[in-house]
């Protein structure tokens, strides 16, 4: 005889009793539909399988087939955002705020990136000095983030607003305010989906496929903004780029810092041993790497440098807390995505680099300014022809992977300007698919005239 899972948890003693002890729900507590109490699923439902069988793949005269087969359409919308890190986040706002109807498709299940699931917390290259003032060159979204950050307490965010130079943040309350921002604007957001392929007509992109549990479907978009980090979706697209490989880091968090008991460091300072930089939370400390040079792109290569990295990590941090006054100190969390700094850049209609940034090289078609993050001498202009792919057609690029010199990367690809890089792109992707144009048929002017009135800063 068949009996329901409840009936043998009953059974086995640890049904009703269990929920009744606390064990894993109090009593009185809803548990169903009730996120604050969200703890035991009371209720167990079958539910249908969402999705038909599909061909595998096969092998024939030694090679693997994928057969064709008919995806379902998940989504219509008008603005495609893959990539949910800095810049994916804040062009999914702006596309909204630009009354786009926007998806945004993320392959982990939170957003901020390298900047929060990454751990590097410190928001570099927004401001240049003006006098004796510093004047926020990624303003718009990336400072509405910060300000609103800060009103969630100081222990969300450091320095704010007199340092908004280079503030650092919980990442914690990063997630919760990007997920706030996100809703507020009626984003529809989909984590836990990989972006792997485009639908594409000739160079035109129509939408893109994503992967989840749920296998393979379709999104349909008139305009995709590709803010992956690593321009996935150019390279889909078979739209030009250059690959080049960077350090691969990997970043962590040292708890109970404020715990040291510094009377007895060697120094009597407790300053000899370096833990990493503060965090607003003052227990945590986290530690920026540099990491050996490496393809972020490889697989093998990716997880052989992980596997060292949290070994090497570990090890550090039992050496340290060997140290007398260091007892109790502990690795907290090392980050949940690998520091991949670049890869792809993509081949865009126009390119920026060093040279142009050092003679502050001006453009017809400026959207969006980078700050300096040495000193806050100089920031550089950046171009609506550096977001947009030279080949292919409604495809935006945002974020580390702009059409951008190796010689500049280092520049490009810190937070600030991947905020103000997404923002722009948002409202351009937003603006194509309103007019039934392609994106490089909207002319700067109307961009630069919303981006003004959603709050950037353009010179
Ligand atoms: C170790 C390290 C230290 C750094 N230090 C600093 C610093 O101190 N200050 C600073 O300002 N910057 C620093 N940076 C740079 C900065 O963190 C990143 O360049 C920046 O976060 C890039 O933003 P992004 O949105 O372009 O890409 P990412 O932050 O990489 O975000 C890309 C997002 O897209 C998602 N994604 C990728 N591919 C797919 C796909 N196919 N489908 C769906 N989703 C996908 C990812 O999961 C991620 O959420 C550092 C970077 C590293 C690696």
């Amino acid at each position: 005889m068949a009996i329901s899972r409840r009936d043998w948890m009953m059974k086995m003693g640890i049904g009703g009793a269990a929920l009744g002890t606390g064990m894993f729900a109090r009593a009185d507590m809803v548990t169903d539909g009730d996120p604050e109490y969200a703890s035991f699923a009371r209720n167990l439902f079958k539910i249908d399988p969402t999705m038909q069988d599909v061909p595998s793949a096969f092998i024939r005269d030694g090679k693997v087939i994928q057969p064709a087969r008919e995806l379902p359409v998940f989504s219509e919308v008008d603005v495609a955002v893959v990539g949910g890190g800095p810049a994916g986040f804040a062009a999914a706002v702006a596309a909204a705020r630009t009354g786009a109807k926007v998806a945004l498709i993320e392959r982990y299940g939170s957003l901020g990136g390298l900047f929060t699931n990454g751990m590097v917390l410190i928001i570099l290259g927004t401001c240049v000095r003006e006098g004796n003032d510093l004047k926020l060159y990624t303003a718009g979204i990336c400072e509405e983030f910060m300000r609103r950050l800060s009103e969630m307490g100081d222990d969300a965010i450091t320095k704010y607003p007199k340092g908004y130079g280079q503030p650092t943040i919980d990442p914690e309350a990063g997630k919760v305010l990007m997920d706030d921002m996100i809703a507020e604007a009626g984003v529809e957001m989909f984590f836990h989906s990989w972006g792997v392929d485009v639908i594409q007509d000739g160079n035109k992109v129509q939408g893109v496929i994503f992967e989840s549990k749920q296998g393979r479907q379709a999104v349909l978009a008139k305009c995709v903004v590709d803010a992956t980090g690593d321009g996935d979706i150019n390279f889909l697209a078979g739209g030009t780029y250059q690959q080049i490989t960077h350090a691969l880091g990997f970043v962590y968090q040292v708890g109970n810092s404020d715990r040291i008991n510094s009377h007895v460091t060697p120094d009597g300072k407790g300053a000899k041993v370096s833990l990493g930089a503060g965090e607003p939370i003052r227990a945590l400390r986290w530690k920026n790497n540099l990491g050996p040079r490496g393809n972020g792109l490889d697989v093998r290569e990716l997880s052989k440098t992980e596997v060292m990295h949290r070994k090497s990590i570990w090890n550090k941090t039992r050496r340290d807390k060997e140290m007398p006054g260091f007892g109790n100190i502990y690795l907290s969390q090392t980050c949940s995505q690998i520091g991949v700094r670049a890869t792809r850049l993509l081949g865009g209609v126009t390119r920026i680099d060093k040279k142009g940034a050092a003679e502050d090289a001006a453009f017809a078609d400026t959207v969006a300014y980078s700050g300096d993050d040495r000193g806050y001498k100089k920031g550089f202009a950046i171009p609506y022809g550096s977001l947009l792919p030279a080949q292919v057609d409604n495809l935006l690029c945002a974020g580390r992977c702009i059409s951008c010199a190796p010689d500049l990367i280092d520049r490009v690809r810190l937070i600030g300007p991947c905020f103000v890089t997404g923002h722009a792109a948002g409202v351009g992707a937003a603006l194509a698919a309103k007019n039934g144009v392609a994106p490089r048929a909207v002319p700067p002017a109307e961009i630069q005239r919303v981006l003004r009135e959603q709050g950037a800063y353009l010179g």
